[in-house]
């Protein structure tokens, strides 16, 4: 769909030396939907998620957001471009608050005078927002797995993304933890923040797909509309016919 694309990789490689991780894929983040990237083992998803988020740098290939050209030299240029990355491994400092793990990092604490009480207002504003009836100065340890990850979403959205890279999300929840993560997920696009969305759980990741983007060996091997696929699709795309 014309001009729904909030950022378009645009032909995207990357060699390690002489292995070819990415091949120039071209495919769109659309805007306030989910879009997945499904692929094996080894198909490049890391990678890819890796040059979107500004850690890696792509050998060539174009990043276009809002159909402007854009390159990232760190994760802090994506950041300030509103992309953000919420990994497997959870980066929360457990022995912290839940309001100094959102604000944690932020040039504004470095600065004089900060204001705590703002901070845990503003935390406490996100956790509503999350719909989640979460403590602000509660530490992290003490919260669960599924509670954790929403902290994580809502330091992200405490920089203002507009895309979250999500990989593997689901890896460490329970069921009803799954369940509330696709409500806030949901909640998100509804307020226009894209996603991009990895997983190895092909069925409980067709649930939140709106789009589908499927890699192989490097290379892009097919994308379509939600309405458009099934499981059985997305796994002939991801194994290949011999
Ligand atoms: P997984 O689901 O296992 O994370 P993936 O689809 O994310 O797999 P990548 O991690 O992107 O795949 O890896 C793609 C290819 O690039 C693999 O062959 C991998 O071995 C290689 N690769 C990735 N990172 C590096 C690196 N830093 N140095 C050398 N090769 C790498």
């Amino acid at each position: 769909v014309p001009g729904d694309a909030v950022l378009s990789a645009r032909n995207i490689a990357k060699a390690y030396g002489n292995i070819h991780a990415l091949k120039g894929v071209n495919f769109d983040v659309h805007r306030g939907k989910v879009t997945t990237l499904f692929g094996e083992n080894g198909a490049g998803k890391s990678t890819l998620m890796k040059i979107l988020s500004g850690v890696v740098q792509p050998t060539s290939g174009v990043i276009e957001l809002d159909g402007d050209p854009v390159t990232f030299s760190s994760a802090s240029d994506a950041r300030d471009c509103g992309i953000s990355i919420i990994h497997q491994e959870l980066s929360l400092a457990p022995n912290l608050s839940v309001r100094d793990n959102i604000f944690m990092g932020r040039e504004l604490r470095t600065a004089s005078g900060i204001d705590f009480a703002e901070e845990a207002s503003q935390a406490r504003a996100l956790m509503t927002e999350l719909e989640e009836d979460i403590d602000p100065m509660t530490l992290v340890e003490d919260l669960r797995l599924g509670q954790q990850q929403i902290v994580e979403i809502a330091r992200a959205l405490s920089v203002d993304a507009r895309i979250l890279i999500m990989d593997e999300p689901t890896s460490a929840l329970s069921a009803t933890e799954v369940e509330v993560l696709f409500k806030v997920i949901r909640d998100l696009t509804g307020r226009g923040v894209s996603i991009v969305y990895i997983s190895h759980h092909l069925e409980e990741a067709l649930q939140i797909t709106d789009y589908a983007v499927v890699l192989r060996d490097g290379a892009m091997t097919a994308k379509a509309d939600r309405k458009d696929i099934d499981l059985e699709w997305i796994v002939r795309n991801m194994v290949g016919e011999n």
